[in-house]
């Protein structure tokens, strides 16, 4: 039975044109980028050109932007939030950290930790609250951001959630219900904002499928950011590298001692993983606008007629972030290769267990997740479901499919029968 791959969302294939330019860089790059022979001045020659591209791909454009390379957006994320919250003064005022349902648990992890290793008053944790349409809720991120207090606040958000799929409009002005809007309440200059308010971006489901521009961010009068992760393995590069693209004028505290990385994370280079990275992200890039297109297309058309096949055998499909449980009325805009569905068996009865879902389509060679990987052995349903007040019937059933280069029509044609059989037996029919 043919293997059928529905879980980009937790990691992608290796493209060959990645394999192919990593090979080439095993033979002519192995070398100690800090060994001052030639071999390991070609290896710091090839991964100070693979940062440099990496930078001009996602829009770092400020004259002293740097990128940090990380083992994954695990350790960009926590490298954001720890390193920039050591270097802000908390000593007069105490800071404030917040993360959101939506960040990923290395965000929601290190938000705890500042709390927890700041001492008494010196970082308090906050989780923001988000909307039944899984972004950051607009009044609150108003009265945060608008806060007049010298104390310094620090915000992890998430372009695009890994649970849901769900884009947080980081540049989009708010077009809310309130008289004015926030962009009219706070200072319009990013800078200045950015003094009190540093905002770190989590990209890392973003950058394959959307315009990522880390200039646009920074210019941003709602969430001005400061630092961005991302992590190549999302979009046919190698796992073992992430990076961390930091702003000009903001300080870090280092991850790990040691001369490498700006003196930001110590350890020898993964030079090889740094071609992987450069090149999956220039073939993303370039590929962007048009696998984005396909993909809306296959997803729009999975939903709909997954949602056909379920009521053929008396299963209700919810698509969660595409519908607002009370309205049904089509809601956020979300990524074009994460689709979340909750199940239930139809006239509002009871929710079909997600993990034993999982496990059926498995056995059936249908490889699905019941949210983010690493959270996936967990009997929780993912926090982003609970936070955008999704009743528990639909959060405790709630599945995740993924696509990427891979899918075509012809695997989406097939995942469907075989779940249509999956969501037969699991209704009793
Ligand atoms: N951030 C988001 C939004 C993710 O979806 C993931 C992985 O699923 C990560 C961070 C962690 O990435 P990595 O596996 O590279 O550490």
């Amino acid at each position: 039975m043919r293997e059928l791959y529905l879980d980009h969302a937790a990691t992608t294939p290796v493209r060959d044109e990645v394999a192919l330019a990593m090979e080439e860089a095993r033979r002519g790059s192995f070398a100690n980028p800090s060994s001052p022979h030639a071999a390991g001045r070609r290896a710091k020659a090839m991964l100070e050109d693979c940062r440099e591209r990496i930078r001009a791909l996602v829009g770092a454009t400020g004259r002293h932007d740097r990128l940090v390379f990380t083992s994954g957006a695990t350790e960009a994320n926590r490298l954001a939030v720890l390193g920039m919250a050591a270097r802000l003064d908390v000593t007069a005022s105490p800071g404030v950290a917040a993360c959101s349902a939506r960040d990923h648990t290395s965000c929601v992890a290190a938000v705890a930790d500042l709390a927890a290793r700041g001492g008494p008053g010196r970082w308090e944790a906050v989780r923001a609250p988000l909307t039944p349409t899984g972004t950051l809720d607009p009044d609150w991120l108003h009265h945060w951001a608008a806060d007049k207090t010298a104390r310094p606040h620090l915000l992890c958000t998430t372009l695009v959630c890994g649970q849901s799929g769900t884009i947080e409009p980081v540049v989009e002005p708010l077009v809310e219900s309130r008289a004015e809007p926030l962009a009219e309440t706070l200072p319009s200059d990013p800078v200045a904002i950015s003094r009190n308010m540093l905002v770190h971006v989590d990209a890392t489901q973003a950058v394959g499928f959307l315009d990522v521009s880390f200039a646009r961010l920074v210019a941003s009068a709602r969430l001005p950011a400061a630092t961005l992760a991302l992590a190549p393995h999302k979009f046919g590069g190698p796992r073992g590298i992430g990076g961390l693209v930091v702003r000009g004028d903001i300080a870090l505290e280092p991850l790990t001692a040691g001369p490498q990385e700006l003196g930001l994370r110590g350890g020898t280079e993964p030079v090889v993983l740094a071609v992987g990275f450069a090149k999956a992200l220039e073939l993303a890039v370039a590929e962007r606008a048009a696998e984005a297109e396909r993909l809306a297309g296959l997803r729009n058309f999975f939903e709909t007629a997954l949602g056909a096949r379920a009521r053929e055998v008396g299963v209700d499909a919810y698509i969660v972030g595409g519908q607002t449980p009370a309205s049904g009325v089509a809601a956020t805009q979300r990524a074009p290769h994460i689709s979340t569905v909750a199940f239930s068996c139809a006239g509002g009865g009871r929710g079909i267990d997600r993990q034993a879902f999982v496990m059926a389509a498995d056995l059936e060679g249908v490889c699905v997740a019941t949210g983010t990987a690493c959270a996936s052995g967990s009997s929780e349903p993912a926090p982003a479901l609970a936070a955008m007040g999704l009743p528990e019937p639909l959060r405790e059933s709630a599945v995740r499919f993924s696509f990427g280069r891979d899918t075509t029509p012809a695997v989406i044609e097939e995942a469907l029968e075989r779940l249509e059989g999956v969501l037969a037996r699991m209704a009793g029919r």
